[in-house]
């Protein structure tokens, strides 16, 4: 988690330079909440990158090792200094920043699936068929494809893989397991829900939770001073649950119209 901390420092050597000896290394963090907002704005004020990167960089590059100039004299670490950094690594440091304030697609699928996850278990009638011992023990592994090497299973020699053409007869083949969470088209998962659940969503899922209850920061210092990383991560918890809660209270209104006229009121 030491994602969420504001001052965390991470070391950071430019693609070109990498496995290179003399290589300089740049020292990066993430961007604050206000800080992000701010190199925002001036995106949608429409100005250059460069006036955007270059503000990404003013904050988020926080120091640099062995960077001299030809003539071997080291330059200091200066913002005044930064024309000295080529273009190009300024652009990638930039984006290296960017990427360290941001939640990117992969985090955000895993958080995506424990919230529905945790939806779909505290409605179910038999959550201990969803534990991890479970498939095994009932043998249910392959069936629910609980190691991800079988997705897929022909209809002809009810073979299973991961091919979408079956390698033995060359026909296409059909996905053999569907986890659905609701009855919406596209949402389900391949495999055991329970096996692709990564334990760092989890943890941060629960942070999460638990910093909203108790109404705390993960480090001093306001809303604005928190990394945009975790301001990031917490509107996509909660915003994924507050869904996920209006679409129960859907239901249970609906159950409850059908209910009612049943009975004739
Ligand atoms: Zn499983
Ligand atoms: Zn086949």
């Amino acid at each position: 988690m030491a994602r969420l901390d504001p001052k965390n420092i991470y070391p950071y050597v430019c693609e070109e330079e990498k496995g290179d000896k003399n290589s300089t290394t740049f020292f990066l963090k993430g961007l604050t909440v206000a800080e992000y907002r701010e190199c925002e704005e001036l995106l949608s004020e429409g100005s250059m990158f460069g006036e955007y990167g270059l503000r990404v960089v003013k904050y988020g590059l926080v120091g640099w090792d062995n960077f001299v100039y030809e003539d071997g004299e080291v330059i200091p670490f200066d913002f005044n200094n930064i024309g000295s950094i080529p273009y190009i690594f300024q652009i990638e440091i930039s984006n290296e920043i960017v990427e360290l304030s941001e939640l990117n697609n992969e985090l955000f699928e895993e958080l995506e699936l424990v919230a529905k996850w945790g939806d779909w278990i505290s409605r179910s009638s038999h959550p201990e068929h969803w534990e991890c011992e479970y498939c095994s023990e009932k043998k249910l592994s392959s069936i629910r494809n609980c190691d991800g090497t079988q997705t897929y299973e022909c209809q002809k020699c009810k073979g299973r893989s991961n091919d979408e053409i079956c390698k033995k007869c060359g026909i296409a083949t059909k996905v053999a397991f569907r986890f659905r969470f609701s009855n919406k088209k596209e949402d389900y998962v391949k495999r055991c829900p329970v096996a692709i659940l990564t334990s760092r969503a989890i943890k941060i899922t629960n942070l999460v939770n638990f910093m909203e209850n108790s109404k705390t920061l993960p480090f001093p210092g306001g809303a604005l001073e928190q990394t945009n990383f975790f301001y990031m991560l917490r509107s996509m918890v909660l915003s994924e649950q507050n869904e996920l809660l209006r679409e129960e209270m859907d239901r249970s209104k609906k159950e409850l119209e059908r209910k009612s006229k049943g009975t004739g009121n």
